[in-house]
């Protein structure tokens, strides 16, 4: 809980997203003794699947359970507070910055921790959404071993989806569907020859099975294809738009905007740093809480190294 007046000029640092980057961040503020608000809208990038791996110590549990201990473990510490809703927009003030919430307040801290995310833009293909996460991944380390080999299948969503198919071979059968716009150059077709994966020119327009599991695709032309999880890399847009709002620079990442940082995660605009998914082109729980600490330390250290 926050206090109850209107505008409440009280927090050394608040942090946008609370997820794996956000909640890193505010456990090394908050045994800095520091005033840390968190909030969360509660949309972390991977709600869609039940269970998380390769998180250490945490493989197998639940993505909101992972996140739901950590948090109360920052919030058993006097200084942190927690507002589960939106941070709407923010804009520099004489203190720091100023935070409207989606319950109406404002808040003013005097640095900004952007953990907020980004949002997946799937290929569009009948019934890839319903299954994402379930039997349609992105990431092999985090659900390779899961359906190790089976029938899988990389649809084609960009240059380096001829990668994701060769990488991919080693957790088991691979078919490549170039969706009849990522055919492989010859270096790459060579590497697939050799490691079996197929390749398959004709899109796939429809995902085939009951409920959220995969039986089978559908190509453009009528024919069925016995495939048991595919893989995709989803373009991907920031979940939010303070980044943009503050004047944060961005660089076009591989699939997507991505939030500019130094190696400290202070962001282009001084007191705002920025810090997992949102800010990094290769990501995962892991990445994103480490990058969260590092933006943790770095915001408590600007605050005595550079007070103004
Ligand atoms: C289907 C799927 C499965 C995955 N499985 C794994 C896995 O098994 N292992 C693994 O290591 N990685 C996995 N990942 C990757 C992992 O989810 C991300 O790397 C990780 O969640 C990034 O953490 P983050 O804190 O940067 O962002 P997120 O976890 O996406 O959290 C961002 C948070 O910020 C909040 N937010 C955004 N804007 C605002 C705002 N304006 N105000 C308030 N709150 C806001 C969101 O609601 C959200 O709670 C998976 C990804 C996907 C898509």
């Amino acid at each position: 809980m926050i206090g109850a007046r209107s505008h409440e000029p009280t927090f050394d640092v608040a942090i946008v997203g609370g997820s794996f980057a956000g909640v890193s961040a505010a456990m090394q503020l908050a045994r800095a003794r520091r005033r840390v608000l968190l909030i969360d809208a509660g949309k972390p990038r991977n709600r869609f699947a039940a269970h998380s791996h390769g998180f250490l110590g945490q493989d197998g549990r639940p993505p909101g359970a992972i996140i739901g201990t950590a948090r109360d473990q920052v919030l058993a510490y006097p200084t942190a507070r927690y507002f589960h809703g939106e941070a709407v927009n923010a804009r520099p003030a004489r203190d720091g910055f100023d935070l409207d919430l989606s319950d109406g307040r404002s808040v003013t801290a005097q640095r900004l921790i952007l953990a907020t995310g980004v949002r997946d833009e799937l290929p569009d293909i009948a019934g890839i959404q319903a299954r994402w996460g379930a039997s349609v991944f992105h990431c092999p380390y985090c659900h390779g071993f899961e359906v190790a080999d089976r029938q899988l299948a990389v649809i084609a969503n960009h240059a380096m989806s001829a990668h994701q198919a060769i990488l991919i071979a080693d957790w088991g059968p691979v078919t490549y569907f170039t969706q009849g716009r990522f055919a492989p150059d010859a270096a790459e077709r060579a590497l697939m020859q050799a490691r079996g994966v197929a390749v398959i020119d004709t899109p796939v327009v429809e995902l085939l099975g009951a409920g959220t599991t995969v039986e089978a695709v559908r190509l453009a032309d009528g024919e069925v294809i016995a495939i048991d999880a595919i893989f995709t890399a989803p373009k991907t847009h920031m979940a939010s738009d303070l980044a943009e709002a503050l004047g944060c620079g961005l660089d076009d990442g591989p699939v997507g905007p991505l939030i500019r940082t130094d190696d400290m995660k202070q962001t282009t605009v001084e007191g705002v740093f920025a810090a997992g998914d949102a800010a990094a082109a290769m990501s995962n729980a892991t990445m994103a809480s480490a990058a969260g600490v590092m933006a943790g330390v770095a915001a408590h250290r600007s605050l005595i190294f550079s007070p103004s």
